[in-house]
């Protein structure tokens, strides 16, 4: 299983800006055969950076869907869009969305099934907050959120699926988890899809760990077991600290 790694902009970036850092990310990677690189830009951008990245190893992913493919949703990108602007995969249930947005576990669910049926790949992402963690409510909350938005998911559906543990509280904040924390998450998730589905199915799915990856921290992340990859937030917006962390992987 490659690992993966996701620069998500979030909501930084003109046409230019995204033109700019996404050059510079083609221009000082070559070797793709240790990692995986999705680049997620705001919605605006994707086209333009796409136009860049053609026929290169990276993968464009959108930072979010609706789960109709048209209609009458005012606002809305559909993911019959996103795969007519190039992406392969796409951020779902990010915490942004989730504690800003009104996102629920059941409208997630419905993201991550259309996604699937419009062979886009979801980067389901799941999390407890400080809160939740300090309460000792830190696993349940992680199988509410599997079990409810992997709802009627069967085995197939899982194939390429890519789930990010992003701990709230470590989203942008600095605070890194520990790689104890990461590497509790992370077992406790591998072994709930091994549960509800098999080990096989559980096995081949991505696991990656978000919050605060910085070149300084992530060749220690990328050696946690079950750990196949990182979603990075703040330190994507510079070419030089993503690569950093790309080139981390060895
Ligand atoms: C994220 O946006 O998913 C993220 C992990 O952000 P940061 O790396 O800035 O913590």
């Amino acid at each position: 299983m490659q690992t993966l790694a996701v620069a998500n902009w979030k909501m930084n970036g003109t046409i230019e800006e995204s033109l700019k850092l996404v050059t510079e990310l083609k221009n000082k990677i070559e070797d793709f055969s240790l990692v995986e690189i999705a680049v997620a830009p705001p919605f605006t951008a994707l086209y333009s950076v796409q136009v860049v990245l053609q026929d290169t190893p990276f993968k464009l992913a959108a930072q979010n869907m609706h789960w109709e493919s048209e209609g009458a949703y005012t606002g809305e990108i559909s993911p019959a869009f996103l795969k007519d602007v190039g992406c392969a995969y796409v951020i779902i249930g990010h915490s942004e969305r989730r504690r800003y947005f009104g996102e629920t576990d059941e409208t997630v669910n419905r993201k991550i099934q259309e996604a699937i049926a419009s062979e886009l790949i979801p980067i389901f992402c799941i999390g407890e907050t400080a809160e939740e963690r300090r309460s000792g409510k830190m696993e349940m909350v992680l199988e509410r959120q599997i079990k409810k938005g992997l709802r009627e998911l069967h085995m197939p559906d899982l194939k390429d699926l890519v789930i990010a543990y992003e701990p709230v509280w470590a989203i942008g904040t600095g605070e890194t988890a520990t790689t104890a924390q990461i590497e509790q998450a992370h077992q406790f998730v591998r072994d709930l899809l091994a549960k509800g589905y098999d080990a096989p199915t559980a096995n081949g799915v991505r696991l990656l760990y978000g919050g605060s990856v910085t070149p300084e921290n992530s060749k220690t992340i990328f050696q946690v077991k079950n750990v196949d990859g990182v979603l990075v937030g703040s330190a994507s917006l510079s070419a030089e600290k993503f690569v950093k962390i790309v080139r981390s992987k060895e």
